[in-house]
């Protein structure tokens, strides 16, 4: 069987080219007669993999020299922990939160363990179809914080304008839109994602975090491995990192320099979501979930107009017979999901908006 059209939310399709690069320099990396899968995090060999990596990624988001790129382990979930941890714990212990969707919700349920989180704004009277209004919220005095989550993998909305924070820090969870668009660094405190959305295998999770904002003093009642700091000081390498994962994300990283950088990846990707929702905008049977002005470029959630489960079982079984999978839509939302990531060729959201126009012609 060749390679399907993998329209999973992650882990995610990865670019052929960074996959076949990864299977050349499996047995021998370099001419070093291992894989690095099996070296040393502490050799010469690894050093470079890491270190380049690093550049690569502070190359194509423009990272300002006073953030750091930390390489860590605990999926973006640990991240709901580590946040208010570090960020807060040892501040006001207040954090204001806007809940568009369940992992937003997971990440504030969270924080609630350990600081006094606040819920500011939600969508969730409308199911999380629409990003609330957040020119002027009541940001509370004394946040630490203001927390979003900028692409919502599940409900499919994305932030197309940042919040109004009225001076307080801004940490995004960019998991499932890392790397899709250029952004400006500097209008965040941290950001954070786990890979296995949008860069690479699952394992490795990237936080970007700005240097000042990290606690300097060992704080005694964190664990060592739960802090920013243990992991900036040693360059995340405190103990052994996703070495793998680590080396997949360089290689993704080197692909996106080559494809032209984060410009032309955005343009690529409006140019993919288009194809799609200008395709369900028409249909009389298909329709997009969420609020037009909110929609993901990234995360594409749609259902049939009739609510017709049977004939999104339909559609789901014979779209993979097709050689397309993984387009059932979230348990929570139901009906159907194309994730269209980086590495989602054209080709293939051309050939799912032809098979969803051949199937709405043969089931009328
Ligand atoms: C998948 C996802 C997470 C959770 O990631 P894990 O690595 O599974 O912990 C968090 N936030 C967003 C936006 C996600 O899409």
């Amino acid at each position: 069987m060749g390679r399907v059209y993998n329209f999973s939310a992650g882990p995610a399709v990865l670019p052929e080219e960074v996959l076949k690069e990864a299977q050349a320099d499996l047995i021998d990396y370099k001419g070093c007669g291992m894989s690095v899968m099996e070296m040393s995090h502490r050799s010469k060999m690894f050093d470079d993999i890491i270190k380049e990596a690093e550049a690569d990624i502070r190359e194509l988001m423009g990272i300002p020299n006073n953030y750091k790129v930390l390489f860590l382990q605990g999926g973006g979930s640990l991240q709901f922990s580590m946040v208010p941890m570090n960020l807060s714990m040892t501040r006001n212990g207040v954090a204001d939160y806007i809940v568009t969707g369940n992992w937003a919700k997971k990440a504030y349920q969270e924080a609630s363990r350990f600081i006094k989180a606040n819920k500011i704004a939600s969508s969730e009277d409308k199911t999380f179809t629409y990003i609330p209004d957040c020119s002027d919220l009541e940001v509370s005095d004394d946040a630490d914080y203001v927390y979003i989550c900028e692409n919502n993998t599940i409900y499919g909305t994305t932030y197309n304008e940042l919040p109004n924070t009225k001076g307080k820090l801004l940490v995004s969870d960019q998991s499932s839109m890392f790397l899709s668009r250029p952004v400006d660094v500097s209008k965040y405190g941290l950001i954070f994602g786990g890979a296995q959305k949008n860069i690479g295998p699952a394992g490795v999770c990237i936080v970007i975090v700005r240097e000042d904002l990290i606690p300097e003093e060992d704080v005694k009642n964190i664990p060592n491995m739960l802090q920013y700091k243990t992991h900036a000081d040693a360059n995340s390498l405190f103990n052994t990192p996703p070495c793998w994962g680590i080396y997949m994300c360089g290689l993704v990283f080197k692909w996106l320099k080559k494809m032209g950088g984060l410009e032309v990846m955005n343009q690529r990707n409006i140019e993919k979501a288009k194809i799609l929702y200008d395709y369900l905008d028409q249909s009389d049977m298909f329709t997009g979930t969420v609020v037009a002005k909110d929609r993901s470029l990234m995360n594409v959630p749609f259902v049939t107009k009739a609510g017709d489960k049977d004939l999104e079982a339909k559609f789901i079984a014979e779209s993979k017979e097709a050689g397309m999978e993984n387009l059932k839509g979230h348990r929570t939302v139901g009906g159907m999901r194309a994730s269209i990531y980086n590495a989602m060729p054209k080709a293939g959201v051309e050939k799912l908006v032809d098979f969803m126009a051949e199937f709405e012609k043969k089931n009328k």
